[in-house]
This record gives C-alpha cells, sequence and structure tokens, in this order.
C-alpha cells in the first residue's frame, strides 16, 4: 500500500463517515480473525475513520500466537512481543450494525508499517489463492453454514433456551420474536439468508445464506455469527458456537459449500463425470479429500472439534464423499432435477467454527488446486459397513485427535506451500500450546473449557 492508496482511502472514509455519522454510528469496529479463529478487534470514534482507512490502528505481532483463551503461545525466537502491524478496514465491506446501535463495522486486513501485507495475515492470503484461481480462469463460490445453541442467562453450564423438539414448529414459537429479530438483523445488514431452522440438539439453530466469493462469504460468516451473539444478548441468551456444548449430544458444525466456476458455467454439473461432475469439478473434490486429515488443523482446529467428530453424528468422520451422505466427510449437493447447474456444490461437513474461516477457505482452496482423482463414492452410512469393508474400499477415518491433524498439517507441502513457514509456524505453535492445557483433559473439562470463547 502506497501514499496513493493511503489518500485514496482517506477521501472515501471522509464521505463514508460523515454519512454514517448521520445515520447515528458513534464508532466503527474493526477485525481481523486469529490463528485460534477469535476475531479481534479494534473501534475508532466515527470521526477517525478516514484515519483509521489510511493508516490503520496497531496490533501487536503476538496475535499470531493467541490462543482461544487468550493465552500468548510465544514462540522459541523470543519474538513474540516485538513488531506491530496495522489492521486496515475493507470499506468496501463496512455495514452498520443492526444490534449493536451506533455501531459499524468492516473486516480489516492486516499489513506491516511500511504498507505492505503482513505474511500471517489469514484474509489476504485468501485473497492470493482466489486471485491464483482467477488466474486459471476458475471463480469460486462458498458459503459457510452456522450452527449454534441458546444458553438461558450468563452461566457458564449451558441451559437450553429454546424448549421443543429437533427441527420442531414448536422450538420455533419458543423463541418467534428471537428469530424475526434474527432475520431483521441479517435484512438490514445485506446478508441474504437462504434458511433459519431449529436444529438437532436441544436449544441449537442453523442459519445457511447464499453463495458469495470466498473473502466475502468469511467476512459474511464473521458478521453473521456477530450478529448471532448480539441479538441473543438482547434476548438474555449467551450463544455458543463450540462444536461441542454437551459433551454427550450433537455438535455444532460449520460446514463450508464449494462450487467452481468457468465462464459462468458451474463445474459442479453439466459434466461427464459421476453425478454430472466435470473433469476439473472432480479433481477440485480429489485434491481436498486428498487433503482432508491436514485440513482438520484448520477446520477442526481445537480440542473440543474431535468431541464432535465423530461416526453417526452427521459432522462426516470419514474420509470418503458421497450424493446428498451426511456421514461423509464431503457431501456431493446436486440440488433438485433440473437446478443443478446453479445449485449443485461440494458441502465440506467435517469442520467447526472454531476455525478461523479465511484460513480454511485459503487451505480447501490451495488443496483443490491439487487435482487428483476422486475414489469411488459412498452411498451407505461408513460406520455401518464394518473394519474389513472400509479397508476394502481404502475408506478411512479421519484423525481422532488434534495432535494426529496437526502432524498431517505439518507434513502437508501443498498446504505448507501455500501458507508460508511464518504462518504454518505461528498455526503449529497455537495447536501445540492448546494441546499442552486441554489435551489430556476430560470431555467435560474440554467442553467447559472451549463453550463461550468463539
Ligand atoms: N450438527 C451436525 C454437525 O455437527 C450437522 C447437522 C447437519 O447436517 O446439518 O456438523
Ligand atoms: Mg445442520
Amino acid at each position: 500500500m502506497d501514499q496513493a492508496d493511503r489518500d485514496q482511502r482517506h477521501t472515501r472514509a471522509t464521505e463514508l463517515a460523515s454519512a454514517l455519522a448521520d445515520e447515528g454510528v458513534v464508532g466503527v469496529a474493526t477485525s481481523f480473525v486469529d490463528n485460534a479463529g477469535i476475531s479481534r478487534v479494534k473501534t475508532v470514534p466515527v470521526g477517525k475513520l478516514p484515519d483509521l482507512a489510511a493508516w490503520g490502528a496497531g496490533f501487536s505481532s503476538a496475535f499470531d500466537y493467541f490462543r482461544a483463551d487468550d493465552w500468548v503461545a510465544a514462540p522459541a525466537s523470543g519474538e513474540g512481543p516485538v513488531g506491530d502491524q496495522r489492521i486496515i478496514p475493507d470499506l468496501s465491506r463496512l455495514v452498520v450494525l443492526a444490534a449493536q446501535f451506533g455501531w459499524a463495522w468492516a473486516p480489516g486486513d492486516r499489513y506491516e508499517q511500511d504498507g505492505t501485507p503482513h505474511p500471517q495475515d489469514s484474509r489476504l492470503l485468501l485473497r492470493r489463492l482466489v486471485d491464483e484461481w482467477g488466474e486459471r480462469g476458475v471463480t469460486l463460490r462458498t458459503a459457510y453454514e452456522v450452527e449454534w445453541v441458546v444458553s438461558a442467562g450468563d452461566g457458564n453450564d449451558f441451559v437450553a433456551a429454546a424448549a421443543g423438539p429437533a427441527y420442531g414448529l414448536g422450538r420455533l414459537a419458543a423463541v418467534s420474536d428471537y428469530g424475526r429479530d434474527l432475520l431483521e438483523a441479517f435484512a438490514a445488514q445485506g446478508i441474504r439468508v437462504e434458511q433459519f431452522h431449529p436444529e438437532y440438539a436441544p436449544g441449537q439453530f442453523e442459519l445457511s445464506v447464499s453463495p458469495e466469493a470466498p473473502v466475502a462469504s468469511a467476512d459474511t460468516s464473521v458478521l453473521v455469527r456477530a450478529t448471532i451473539r448480539a441479538v441473543g444478548l438482547r434476548h438474555g441468551f449467551r450463544t455458543s458456537f463450540s462444536p461441542k456444548v454437551d459433551p454427550a449430544g450433537v455438535g455444532n458444525g460449520g460446514h463450508a459449500h464449494v462450487s467452481l466456476w468457468r465462464d459462468q458455467e458451474n463445474l459442479m454439473a453439466g459434466g461427464s463425470g459421476r453425478y454430472g461432475m466435470t473433469p476439473d469439478g472432480e479433481s477440485f473434490a480429489g485434491g481436498v479429500l486428498a487433503h482432508l486429515p491436514a485440513l482438520l488443523a484448520l477446520g477442526a482446529p481445537s480440542v473440543a472439534s474431535y468431541l464432535r467428530l465423530v461416526p453417526q453424528h452427521w459432522a462426516g468422520a470419514y474420509v470418503c464423499w458421497g450424493l446428498e451422505n451426511r456421514e461423509a466427510a464431503l457431501r456431493l449437493v446436486t440440488g433438485s432435477a433440473g437446478s443443478e447447474k446453479w445449485a449443485a456444490n461440494l458441502e465440506v461437513k467435517c469442520i467447526d467454527l472454531h476455525a478461523n474461516p479465511y484460513l480454511l477457505l485459503a487451505g480447501i482452496l490451495a488443496a483443490g488446486a491439487d487435482a487428483t482423482p476422486l475414489p469411488e463414492p459412498v452411498d451407505v452410512d461408513p460406520a455401518s459397513l464394518g473394519d474389513d469393508e472400509l479397508a476394502r474400499r481404502g475408506v478411512a477415518r479421519l484423525p481422532t485427535t488434534l495432535r494426529e491433524s496437526l502432524d498431517a498439517f505439518l507434513a502437508d507441502q501443498v498446504l505448507g506451500e501455500a501458507f508460508g513457514q511464518p504462518l504454518v509456524d505461528s498455526i503449529a505453535a497455537v495447536r501445540e500450546s492448546e494441546l499442552e492445557e486441554l489435551g489430556s483433559s476430560s470431555p467435560e473439562q474440554v467442553a467447559d473449557a472451549s463453550r463461550w470463547a468463539h
């Protein structure tokens, strides 16, 4: 970023600030997501937005080593507390927050003080990988689903705040004011909602949104969660996005939907491959499948993630794919007959909302670029096949611990090259530190420790 960029941002933000102030905005927040999946924020009074847009706000380099519980996993080099990045809001995504009156928010990118991109910034990394796909003539459309539970009051224990059965109309009636306020807030913020429904577990809900360009979809995921949290507070609810709120129950997933497009044509449909995939669509899915164990260090990044990732919980615990198979880690969704051309996509199911959504999509894009033949699909619950048949079909369980997926990530050259060594090292430091803290705790202790941070 040079002086001309800064001047341009300053001018644009000056216009924006006065329009925002007219709308009653008092403060502007900008945040980035750290390696542990936590959004870290800086704010300025609205009149300071031009300075923020041009020069950013400082964040210590130590933020690359923050754990979800705010412990800093200092690197052995001793450089943790030394250095400063500047977070610069993306004004094109600035939005007035509907459930935090007087506030606006924009996702931020982190730059070095000399204006070069911070090599560990996950949003800039994702943008770079999207550009690389663009150079190959392919654009991507992605969307994150969000599952969460609402808890009554502000205690640490989970107390389901919405009674009623799984997917039940009764549960919706129990929170219809909350549900309406959510839909209103999403609409006011320009979030295109596809569906909202009560999910399986007690007090659990799910929201799905329309696909967008990858960076925009990760921004949306951050904004959706901030909105759910804020609307919940207005209704006296505490919100948990943790993969396993109750160790005995069904977890919260954070599935990603991905489709590839060339010349306005969806490469997941209309082709000569299985279920209509094109060869490019198949080899993308093959690449993601082959790298899934390593991708889990990004998409199931906490010790709690592995409490969720178990068979027969629709979490996708096996390294396989299948058409509309909710027990496969990759579920091919073709849509209804006639809608395939726009609806077909690949759903990555084995991931949760402890993930940094930018890092995870960056990993998926890098893995998918490593074109790999796609094996035969699995069209039953893999857990029903038994060990011998699973072995015959070459279907393995995904890693069952963070240790295993971290080892797979560290051994993965494709992801290593895409991310660069400094980022691989800081991700590993954060995961190692979390393992040290929680790796030998009981499921109850892990669930308790992980319930409210994200
Ligand atoms: N709650 C499930 C999970 O942990 C997903 C349920 C669904 O398929 O929507 O991922
Ligand atoms: Mg669901």
